[in-house]
């Protein structure tokens, strides 16, 4: 797959702001006509919400359409909406919307999807997909595919967050690895991160927008309402415009590593080095494995027990001691050391349930 950039923009970060739900035209056009002043790039508000309850507010429907309309001509901002179905893609390309995003509980859906992708065929507007809630790559890649195929070439991913049971940090799991995973696999695919649906709070956007950044993301979404504690949908997560405005202001671009021929050359060398003691640390491990065995041996033949626990909390605390002059924490000393003293104890074990032959 060969992606092209959603829009010509040459710097980062692509940014794309706006309330989570459509609620009313004048709250639309204030957030929008306060967001415009700051130079962000597409304007988003939903119109038909994916709720996990019914009886919540499920979007105002199509004439929140009209609104997006009235932001693109009289605001002069790009807008976007999700589209969970053919029918609100056709409802969408009536009313002009610049780019149509998918959301993450239609992501996990191949059929509904593919509905999307066949309802767009044949049309050019970028299209935007969100992870699937639960943290499968090839579901989010499937996703992908399905809109590329149907001829849609600009394409861009959202990283929202994962679905988790027990994560008391944030309300959707970042789990940095996956949209890593998927930049590796392809580098041209533009990739924004929702801080807002990743952080479910307001006080840890900024960490997790300049975390993106760090990691050579495109761009952000954030959820911005004019009055967030009021809002019909996610109101714990939305920023005011001026909020907004701080957030964007606070991150630091830091210069994208691949650009830097010193950079580059740098690094290689110190990764080799990384390399050369890894590799003695290995070699030495290896060793002491086989000193474990002949312990293993000597134990057999006079007969002692593997486990001494006299013998280990020595090691500990020496090692413990020995670790601090080095910088090494006890608590990685205690890991490390547990670990090895465990695959001694399986050497010796294996020695000394040997058969004589
Ligand atoms: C949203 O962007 O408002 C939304 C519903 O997001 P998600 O699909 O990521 O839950
Ligand atoms: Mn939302």
């Amino acid at each position: 797959m060969k992606f092209q950039p959603i829009f010509e923009k040459k710097e980062r970060p692509l940014i794309v702001a706006g309330p989570c739900s459509a609620e009313s035209e004048d709250q639309v056009l204030q957030t929008a006509r306060a967001l415009a002043k700051q130079d962000i790039d597409l304007f988003r508000a939903g119109i038909w919400k994916p709720r996990t309850r019914p009886n919540s507010f499920e979007g105002v429907g199509t004439v929140g359409l009209k609104w997006l309309k009235k932001v693109k001509e009289e605001v002069g901002l790009k807008v976007t909406t999700e589209v969970a179905n053919a029918g609100h893609v056709y409802e969408t390309m009536k009313y002009g919307i610049d780019v149509v995003w998918i959301g993450a509980r239609t992501t996990v859906s191949p059929f509904a999807v593919q509905d999307i992708a066949d309802a767009l065929e044949g049309t050019d507007i970028p299209v935007l997909i969100k992870n699937p809630i639960n943290p499968d790559l090839k579901l989010w890649i499937g996703a992908i595919e399905r809109i590329y195929k149907a001829g849609i070439t600009k394409i861009g991913v959202i990283h929202r967050g994962f679905s988790s049971f027990d994560d008391k940090t944030y309300r959707n799991t970042p789990r940095w690895q996956l949209p890593i995973e998927l930049m590796q696999q392809f580098p041209d695919l533009t990739i924004i991160c929702d801080n807002s649906h990743i952080c479910g709070r307001r006080d840890i956007l900024q960490p997790v927008a300049q975390k993106a950044m760090d990691l050579n993301f495109h761009g952000v979404m954030t959820e911005t309402h004019p009055d967030p504690d009021n809002a019909w949908s996610d109101a714990k997560q939305q920023i005011t415009p001026a909020v907004f405005k701080e957030l964007m202001d606070s991150l630091v671009l830091r210069e994208t590593i691949s650009s830097n021929e010193d950079f580059l050359h740098n690094i290689e060398d110190l990764r080799s080095q990384i390399d050369l003691i890894d590799n003695e640390v290995l070699d030495l491990l290896g060793k002491r494995m086989q000193v474990a065995d002949s312990i293993g041996e000597y134990k057999k033949r006079n007969n002692i027990s593997i486990l001494q626990p006299a013998r280990w909390t020595e090691i500990l605390e020496a090692a413990a001691a020995k670790g601090k002059v080095r910088g090494l924490s006890e608590e990685f000393i205690g890991k490390m050391l547990k670990a090895i003293h465990q695959e001694s104890i399986n050497h010796q074990e294996t020695v000394m349930n040997k058969e004589h032959s």
